[in-house]
C-alpha cells in the first residue's frame, strides 16, 4: 500500500540552536511533543537546507524552494507575492509592492508609520483605486487593503522596472523619502516616477476622506499616506498542477505564504480565526487540511508563531508554542492514505533573533516509507535519519515518489 495524497506541514521558523536557558537544548528538543515524536518514530527523518547550505532563507524564498521553484530565477522581491496574498492576480512582468498606511502631520513629517494600527481600510483603498490616475505613464494599477494597516499595489504596463527604493523613512519625525531608481535604467526610472505620482495623488485623496476626518475627530492617527516597499517583478511560475501533476490547496494566515500558494495555482482555503501569530486557530487549520485532503492530492499548511518567538529571542515561549502545536496535531498519526511531511521553512535561532542557514529537521511519514532508528523530532536527532541531508527542492520529488506519482527517468 502507498498513500495517495500529501499533507505538507511547515512550522515556520521552528528550528533553532542550543539555548543556554534550556540547558543547551533547542526549544524543539526541550519541548514535549509526543505526536511529532510518534510521526518521527514511524516515519523517516532527515535534515534539510531549505535553499542551500549556508544560505539564510526568507520565509518567501524558502517556501518557493520547498515547492520546487528556484528563488534565484523567479524571485525579485516580496511585493508581487504580497499582492497575490491580498487577492490581486499577478501576471508575469507586473510590478508589485507591499504597502502600508501611515500618518504624516500637516507639515509633512511622518508621525506614525502604521497609522495608529488602523483596521479596515477597504473604503480608503477603494477611494485611491477610483481616484488615482496613472494613464499618462501608460500604467494601470490595482491597490488593495491587506490585514490591519497593510495593503498591496500592483502596476501593469510596458517597460517597467522593479529596482526602485522605498518612500518609508523607517523613522518618525522626518518627511517620507522620495522613491528613486536604484540604477540608471529607463524602466526603473519610469516605475519610480509613477510611484511618486501614485503617492502624491493618493495622499490628496486620503487627506480629504471622511473616514480620516472621523479618525481625526476621535483623536486617532489618520491613514493619510501610503508607504511602498519590497518592489519586485512577478516572475513566470509554472503552475504547480502542471509541474507535479498534483492538484492542491494552501492554508496559511500570512498573506505572503498564501500569496505564494495562489501564485503557483494552489487553492487558498480560508479558516476562521487564523492570525499568523501564536493565538492562531491551529485546530481549525488542521481540520480544514483534513477536509481538503478528501478531494486534493496536496495540501500545504503553514503554522506561524515559532518564528515570532525566535525573532523575540524568547526560547521558553518558543518551547511552549511547540507544545501547543503538538497538541493540535493529534489527528495526524491516525490519517489514512496520507503521506505526512513535517518540516520548517528555516531556522530562527533565539540567540540571533533572525533566520539562519542552519538546516531544519524533516519527517516523512506514511505507508511504505523506509523507517529509520530515529524516534524523536529534533534538530540533532533527525540528523541521524534515513533521509540524510537534503535540500528543500528535493522534498516534494521525494514525497511524490512515495505516493507513486513520479515518472521513471530513463527506460
Ligand atoms: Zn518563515
Ligand atoms: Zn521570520
Amino acid at each position: 500500500m502507498t498513500a495517495s495524497r500529501i499533507l505538507f506541514l511547515v512550522i515556520d521558523g521552528l528550528a533553532d540552536r542550543p539555548c543556554p536557558e534550556l540547558d543547551n537544548l533547542t526549544p524543539l528538543e526541550a519541548a514535549s511533543h509526543p505526536v511529532l515524536d510518534s510521526l518521527a518514530q514511524n516515519g523517516v527523518t532527515g535534515i534539510m537546507d531549505p535553499i542551500a547550505p549556508g544560505v539564510r532563507p526568507g520565509s518567501d524564498t524558502a517556501h518557493l524552494a520547498l515547492l520546487g521553484y528556484d528563488p534565484k530565477t523567479c524571485y525579485t522581491g516580496r511585493g508581487p507575492l504580497e499582492c497575490e496574498g491580498t487577492g490581486i492576480r499577478m501576471e508575469p512582468g507586473m510590478i508589485g509592492f507591499r504597502c502600508n498606511y501611515a500618518t504624516i502631520s500637516p507639515d509633512g513629517l511622518v508621525t506614525d508609520r502604521r497609522a495608529g494600527r488602523v483596521r479596515d481600510t477597504a473604503a480608503l483603498s477603494q477611494a485611491v483605486q477610483d481616484g488615482v490616475d496613472l494613464a499618462k505613464f501608460g500604467i494601470g494599477f490595482v491597490f488593495r487593503s491587506g490585514a490591519g494597516h497593510r495593503a498591496a499595489l500592483a502596476f501593469k504596463g510596458d517597460s517597467l522596472g522593479h529596482c526602485v527604493s522605498s518612500n518609508d523613512p523607517k523613522q518618525d519625525g522626518v518627511p517620507p523619502s522620495a522613491i528613486s531608481p536604484l540604477g540608471d535604467n529607463t524602466p526603473d526610472k519610469k516605475t519610480a516616477f509613477a510611484c511618486n505620482e501614485f503617492i502624491r495623488q493618493s495622499a490628496e485623496i486620503l487627506a480629504d476622506h471622511p473616514l480620516n476626518r472621523e479618525r481625526e475627530r476621535q483623536g486617532l492617527c489618520p491613514a493619510n499616506i501610503v508607504f511602498l516597499r519590497g518592489a519586485g517583478e512577478m516572475g513566470r511560475l509554472e503552475p504547480f498542477g502542471k509541474k507535479y501533476g498534483l492538484d492542491g490547496s494552501v492554508i496559511a494566515a500570512a498573506s505572503l505564504i498564501a500569496g505564494i500558494g495562489s501564485a503557483v495555482g494552489l487553492e487558498r482555503v480560508p479558516v476562521e480565526g487564523i492570525t499568523g501569530s501564536q493565538d492562531s486557530n491551529i485546530r481549525g487549520k488542521i481540520a480544514a487540511a483534513i477536509r481538503e485532503l478528501s478531494h486534493r492530492d496536496f495540501v500545504l499548511v503553514n503554522i506561524k508563531g515559532a518564528d515570532e518567538s525566535g525573532h523575540d529571542g524568547n526560547a521558553r515561549e518558543k518551547k511552549a508554542f511547540v507544545e501547543k502545536v503538538d497538541r493540535e496535531l493529534a489527528p495526524l498519526p491516525g490519517l489514512k492514505d496520507t503521506l505526512i511531511v513535517v518540516c520548517a521553512d528555516h531556522s530562527t535561532p533565539c540567540s540571533i533573533r533572525d533566520h539562519s542557514a542552519d538546516p531544519v529537521p524533516v519527517i516523512v511519514h506514511g505507508d511504505g516509507v523506509r523507517t529509520d532508528a530515529v524516534n524523536e523530532y529534533g534538530e540533532r536527532a533527525c540528523a541521524r535519519g534515513g533521509l540524510g541531508r537534503i535540500r528543500g527542492a528535493d522534498l516534494l520529488p521525494i514525497a511524490r515518489d512515495l505516493i507513486n506519482r513520479a515518472h521513471k527517468y530513463g527506460a
